[in-house]
């Protein structure tokens, strides 16, 4: 994101506020770069604290009306939404993928889960009505209790998922009856512009708002305002750290999906060709490694450790297998890192393990010049090829840190306790993967690892249906209509 003057030819995108789009009326227009090729290609909102202001006035106008609607006419509107999806699903996948680098053909099922999502939500809040109790309190009173909104949600998004993070977010906050402000990421925000344009046309205004802008001049401003009642975050630790002080003098709800140092562990009794391609499948052809469940540790038994480190080797490096370039064009099957801070970062753990003397089984190069040699417009994008680097010990950075990028240690272990040991040694709980034929085993992994989703013989698979959050610091919560509710208890006395 760059500051552009006005004269530039780019396409301009706008906030959505009480369902107009709108200019900031005190912000400016940045550049959006497309990380393939480090270019301008569409110009959004800066916004300040006096367009936060008003974006937060829309949605607690637009409050009363809209959580007093009987919660199955909510429904009603979600799954309208959902029917919509389809109609412009291509327009908002390619708005995306040259947002963020995702490559297209990869991003597809994305259109089917958005629907599902407006559907599930849309279903939830037809249920919410019968979700009350009733509790018999005794010496004649009466107890019951039922679910309220918050009133107005801030949804604070990342740059890896913006579309699929805001689904989370809004589906379930408007199930539940609340109003909501989508605040997508300063490095990827046309998607969520054009996406929150379209539900405006049909949610009635101020219901649904978005509003582009950094951190530090908006975010702050939203997450700390008094009107505000409950925050969902999707990002790191560090921008949670900064929302749980913003809040501390007006206490509101908070949810924190946060980052991950995932283990996918691999058992020399694994079916080993698919735990090669799960292993891969976590990690590298998944946004070039930006998902917050990469299998960013690699755990393989001692004794298939250096077959299972080849296997992995000969695919990575297999021109027909990773093929960088267009993420428009469906052949290709990695894209770029999403934005340049985010490059910068994810090739200094690679330079820092190099000079640290760590053992690279296969990738470590990076660069558009470099990788894509034959196309001169990639030659500024942020390309970062598919790297394994050996790892002895947990004490390294590198088995400690997110790197969010296609970089992943392999680390050998020999019995099923320091498997878990190894596993369980990281401050993140996000997610884990387990390859084994032993059934036993695979029930022993679920209960003792530390973590929020368990995979086994599989990795990444979520489900609408499913809870999908983390423990220890990779946050709490989850974007659920539960979540989005609170129950309201209410006792009656029914004596004479
Ligand atoms: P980030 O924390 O840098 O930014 C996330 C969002 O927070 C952005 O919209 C940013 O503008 C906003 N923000 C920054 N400072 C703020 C402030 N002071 N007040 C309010 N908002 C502020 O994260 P990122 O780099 O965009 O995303 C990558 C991170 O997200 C990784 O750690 C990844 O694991 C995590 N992530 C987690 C999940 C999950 O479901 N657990 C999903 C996707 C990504």
């Amino acid at each position: 994101m760059q500051k552009v003057n006005e004269s530039c030819q780019l396409k301009e995108y706008f906030n959505v506020v009480n369902g107009e789009t709108c200019k900031p009326q005190e912000g400016e227009m940045a550049r959006s770069i497309n990380p393939a090729t480090g270019e301008a290609w569409a110009k959004i909102p800066l916004s300040k604290e006096e367009d936060a202001e008003q974006v937060i006035q829309s949605a607690r106008k637009a409050f009363a009306g809209w959580s007093s609607l009987p919660a199955r006419t909510r429904g009603d509107y979600l799954r309208e939404i959902g029917d919509m999806i389809s109609e412009h699903a291509e327009e908002l996948l390619t708005l995306e993928t040259k947002n963020n680098g995702w490559v297209i053909d990869e991003y597809r099922y994305l259109a089917v889960v958005l629907k599902q999502i407006w559907y599930d939500a849309a279903g939830a809040a037809a249920l919410l009505g019968g979700q009350g109790r009733t509790v018999q309190i005794g010496g004649g009173n009466f107890g019951f209790t039922m679910r309220k909104p918050y009133g107005v949600v801030v949804g604070i998004l990342p740059w890896n998922a913006p579309l699929f993070t805001f689904t989370m977010k809004a589906a379930y906050a408007l199930a539940g009856g609340n109003t909501v402000i989508i605040k997508p990421s300063e490095h990827a925000a046309v998607g969520s512009l054009r996406y929150g344009e379209l539900l405006a046309q049909v949610l009635p205004p101020g219901v649904l708002n978005v509003i582009s802008g950094t951190g530090k001049d908006i975010g702050n401003y939203l997450v700390g305002h008094k009107e505000v009642n409950k925050v969902s975050l999707t990002g790191s630790k560090a921008t949670a750290e900064i929302i749980t002080k913003a809040t501390a003098h007006s206490p509101k709800s908070l949810v924190f999906e946060l980052g991950g140092k995932s283990p996918n562990i691999v058992f020399a009794d694994a079916d080993i060709e698919q735990a090669v391609q799960g292993v891969m499948n976590g990690i590298y052809t998944r946004n070039a490694g930006q998902i917050c469940v990469a299998g960013s540790r690699i755990l393989i038994q001692r004794s298939i450790y250096d077959e299972v480190t080849e296997r992995v080797k000969q695919y990575m490096t297999d021109k027909a297998y990773v093929k960088f370039g267009d993420t428009l064009n469906t052949t290709n099957t990695m894209g770029p890192i999403a934005n340049e801070a985010q490059y910068k970062r994810v090739c200094s753990y690679i330079d820092e393990t190099t000079q640290d003397g760590g053992e690279i089984v296969f990738g470590g190069k990076y660069g558009g010049k470099v990788l894509l040699p034959e196309q001169p417009e990639y030659a500024n994008g942020y390309w970062v090829e598919p790297t394994l680097i050996k790892a002895e010990n947990m004490d390294q950075k590198i088995c400690k840190e997110e790197v969010f990028g296609p970089v992943a240690v392999a680390i050998p272990f020999e019995t099923e306790e320091e498997a878990i040991q190894i596993a369980n040694d990281t401050n993140f709980g996000l997610a884990a993967g387990v390859w084994t034929k032993d059934l036993g085993k695979a029930h022993r992994l679920v209960d003792r690892l530390e973590a929020g989703n368990v995979w086994v013989n599989t990795y990444g698979m979520v489900g609408v249906d499913l809870p999908f959050s983390g423990v220890k610091e990779s946050g709490y919560g989850s974007d659920s209509i539960l979540d989005y509710t609170y129950e309201k208890a209410c006792v009656m006395n029914v004596n004479e």
